[in-house]
């Protein structure tokens, strides 16, 4: 008999019929023999409904009490597959993420795991229950509600798959697996068979929405090796793991856009030692996530520039946050913002031993006739930005050039 936990998204339980189906699906597992926890999200479209709510009361509502407020499209889906299990004549019972021992720590909406007490999963699991686990909350040491992020409930699975032990942790959602781009939008993007922890991490952070980065993190950091495959078909999904010796060879194994990005560009500022550090250190205090960073001096004036990009809806706050900043260090600095723009990545650890590979992405492009604004580099991935309005066009360029549709050797 194996532990097995099932992560069901928001479309997977987006309707009282798929509620029934996830039931369905978690019973099947069972009469094959195994012990099943599952991992809920919120309804789909509830969380984003509850953040609307809130705003309309509120231009600027207290994260504390968006926590409260948001955990409970959790704590309602948790009740409703329960009671779907039950009806089926099954001991199921639901668990919040405080009962479920997730105790965490960071800001309000962006709760960290601290550590995981999973006794009364335990307790219940032993009792020969079924468990309905309510994802994306936890609990701070003195008794706060937390969410984890957008996505969250990926890291309450991968979570609670490692707080115990479990030997099958599956991630089960609206499309099939893992692709080579969101198939929503490159169409014949292809289902990979495995992706290595990093290249999963790096496309999750530049977009990829299909998981969660942190939990990606999470899952490498405790050596969970999960499965992302589709709550409605049995089709066999996409395996994360550590990167092993015969994992399909590519030099790139997707690529990841991310919409509504913006650039925020600080001209005139004196060439001096800690200048970075200040005004970077403003940002990050204001807890505004930069992305790409490029810096350089003017060979004209001898002043440095920085460049940056960040959400579009981080914009406003960014700006607030360097005023004052910039009018102690470098009075003479301007600030010129661009919106409407859209980061484009290739991600893939064969880049490692691998030259090229930038000049093919940026050709590809300048084919398509894209321009590209900024660049940035890492070891195993290459991003760029390019207008919004081009985005999907690059995609799919992108994504033919290194023949992403084809298996590799
Ligand atoms: P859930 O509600 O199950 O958590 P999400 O909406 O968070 O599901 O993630 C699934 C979606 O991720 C898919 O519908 C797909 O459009 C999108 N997606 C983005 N990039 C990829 C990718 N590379 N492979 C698969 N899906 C992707
Ligand atoms: N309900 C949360 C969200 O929409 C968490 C999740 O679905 O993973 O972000
Ligand atoms: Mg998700």
């Amino acid at each position: 008999m194996a532990l097995i936990v099932q992560k069901y998204g928001g479309t997977s339980v987006g309707s009282i019929d798929r509620i029934r189906n996830v039931a369905a699906r978690m019973i099947r597992t069972r009469d094959e023999g195994h012990q099943v926890v599952a991992v809920v999200s919120a309804m789909s479209g509830v969380t984003d409904g509850l953040i609307k709510m809130a705003r309309e009361i509120s231009s600027n509502p207290s994260e504390r009490e968006l926590d409260v407020l948001l955990a409970t499209g959790e704590q309602q889906s948790i009740a409703l597959v329960t009671m779907a299990l039950q009806e089926l004549g099954v001991d199921a019972v639901s668990i919040t993420g405080r009962q479920a021992g997730i105790h965490t720590t960071g800001s309000h909406t962006r709760g960290r795991i601290l550590n995981m007490n999973p006794a009364l999963m335990h307790q219940f699991l032993n009792a020969g229950k079924t468990l309905v686990v309510a994802g994306f909350q936890g609990v701070t040491p003195d008794g706060m509600i937390h969410t984890l992020g957008r996505g969250g409930s990926d890291l309450t699975a991968i979570a609670v798959a490692a707080s115990l032990k479990a030997d099958v942790c599956q991630i089960l959602t609206d499309v099939d697996g893992v692709y080579t781009c969101d198939p929503r939008i490159v169409k014949n993007a292809r289902k990979l068979p495995e992706i290595s922890y990093d290249e999963m991490l790096e496309m999750a952070s530049s977009g990829s929405k299909v998981m969660q980065s942190r939990s990606v993190e999470f899952a490498k950091k405790f050596g969970v090796v999960f499965e992302v495959r589709s709550s409605l078909n049995d089709n066999p999904g996409t395996l994360v793991l550590e990167e092993h010796p015969h994992m399909e060879n590519a030099v790139i194994r997707g690529v990841s856009i991310e919409r509504s990005q913006a650039r925020v560009t600080i001209t005139g500022i004196p060439d001096t030692p800690g200048m970075s550090g200040r005004i970077l250190g403003a940002l990050a205090e204001a807890e505004i996530n930069l992305d790409m960073i490029i810096s350089n001096i003017a060979q004209h004036d001898g002043f440095a520039r920085h460049s940056f990009t960040m959400p579009s809806c981080d914009l406003g706050k960014a700006q607030a946050a360097l005023k004052p900043v910039l009018a102690s260090l470098a009075p003479d600095a301007k600030i010129e913002t661009e919106g409407g723009i859209a980061k484009l990545s290739a991600v893939g650890t064969g880049m490692r031993s691998h030259s090229g590979v930038a000049a093919i992405m940026f050709q590809a492009l300048g084919a398509a006739g894209i321009n590209i604004g900024m660049i940035s580099t890492s070891e195993i991935k290459i991003a760029v930005t390019v207008d919004e309005t081009q985005i999907e066009d690059a995609a799919r360029a992108v994504h033919d050039a290194f023949g992403l549709d084809k298996m590799s050797a």
